[in-house]
């Protein structure tokens, strides 16, 4: 596929589902492979608009800002980023953020991180959805076989999994994938790890 067609793709996913944030995270990424940082960066906006937590997107949107030369904003992306992932645990994506800041010779912000993710225990012993950061709710089994199937059982709670469900219906109908065909199952996983943070 063309990085135009996949352009195209995600802006079809996004305008029939405007309010979805997973939609214009696919598209501010197809349009940052593509090398249009700034419509890379609006779109970015447009997910942090919908969900001001997912942190993968400021990073995200501060590379592409640095790409069209908006230094200033890119570290005002960054700071807050920074800020909302330790306030998340977000261990990873605040981490990424706090380099990058520092390889542009900022000062980075020594926040306390609210507690490792995604995980899925409190302290107590009770369950801790590793995308939504809610308490309760694990689903009663792993959804399916295997490594993902697994880890999504032991972090992923029941809202989550059925919000993917939804969403990766849409995927597949937007995407014309055929899951019998390996490829397509790896695009639908790929959707699936990041709708699900998995690799945040
Ligand atoms: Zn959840």
């Amino acid at each position: 596929m063309s990085p135009q067609e996949r352009i195209q793709q995600f802006k079809n996913m996004a305008d029939a589902d405007p309010e979805n944030e997973l939609c214009h995270f696919s598209l501010a990424k197809a349009y940052l492979d593509a090398e249009r940082s700034a419509d890379a960066a609006d779109s970015f906006e447009r997910v942090l608009q919908l969900n001001p937590g997912y942190s993968r997107a400021y990073h995200l949107k501060a590379e592409a800002q640095l790409k069209t030369e908006q230094r200033a904003e890119a570290i005002a992306t960054l700071r807050k980023g920074v800020a909302v992932a330790a306030a998340r645990g977000d261990l990873m994506p605040r981490n990424a953020m706090g380099e990058l800041l520092r390889s542009l010779g900022e000062f980075v912000p020594e926040l306390e991180v609210a507690r490792e993710a995604p995980r899925s225990e409190t302290g107590d012993g009770s369950f801790l959805c590793g995308r939504c950061h809610r308490s309760g709710g694990k689903l009663p089994e792993r959804p399916f076989k295997g490594e993902i199937g697994e880890r999504i059982g032991a972090t992923i709670c029941a809202d989550c999994w059925r919000e993917w469900i939804g969403m990766g219906t849409k995927v597949i109908n937007e995407l014309g994938l055929q899951l019998s065909d390996p490829r397509a199952q790896e695009v639908y996983d790929q959707h699936m790890k990041e709708f699900l943070m998995l690799e945040a």
